[in-house]
């Protein structure tokens, strides 16, 4: 035994926010306006198309450690519907996305895992790509 892992293992946290046909794609793209108007995050591109271990389209958003507190609360509150997994950044990208994780709404099955690796340098927040201007 080598004990519980630290927190500070956490280098970054993403969020995956899944749509699944036309109306939900609306409202995703409507929940992405109101996070940029938000949180200090960055959007990552909207794949319409599947990509990595995901098998619904969706896009990502990357935050640091400090954003978690207030971003994921009002996911909670905002998501309206759509399914979205946030996962910590630590190196370990297979059980970071399988283990650590945590759904909001519906649990998806990810695939394509030999592309996960475990031993990896964990991955740091991406440079915010919003301006907020309004309070959460
Ligand atoms: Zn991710």
């Amino acid at each position: 035994m080598t004990g519980p892992r630290k927190i500070a293992e956490i280098a970054s946290y993403h969020a995956h926010i899944y749509f699944d046909g036309p109306e939900q794609r609306a409202i995703a793209m409507d929940l992405r306006d109101l996070i940029s108007e938000r949180f200090s995050v960055s959007l990552g591109r909207v794949h319409d198309r599947l990509v990595g271990p995901h098998v619904r389209p969706m896009y990502q958003v990357s935050f640091d450690v400090p954003t978690f507190a207030g971003f994921v609360p009002w996911l909670m509150l905002n998501r309206q519907g759509l399914a979205v997994l946030i996962h910590p950044n630590t190196g370990r990208e297979l059980s970071d996305h399988i283990a650590q994780g945590l759904w909001l709404g519906e649990i998806l099955p990810l695939v394509n895992l030999e592309m996960l690796k475990d031993e990896t340098v964990a991955e740091e927040a991406r440079a915010p790509n919003t301006v907020p201007t309004l309070s959460p």
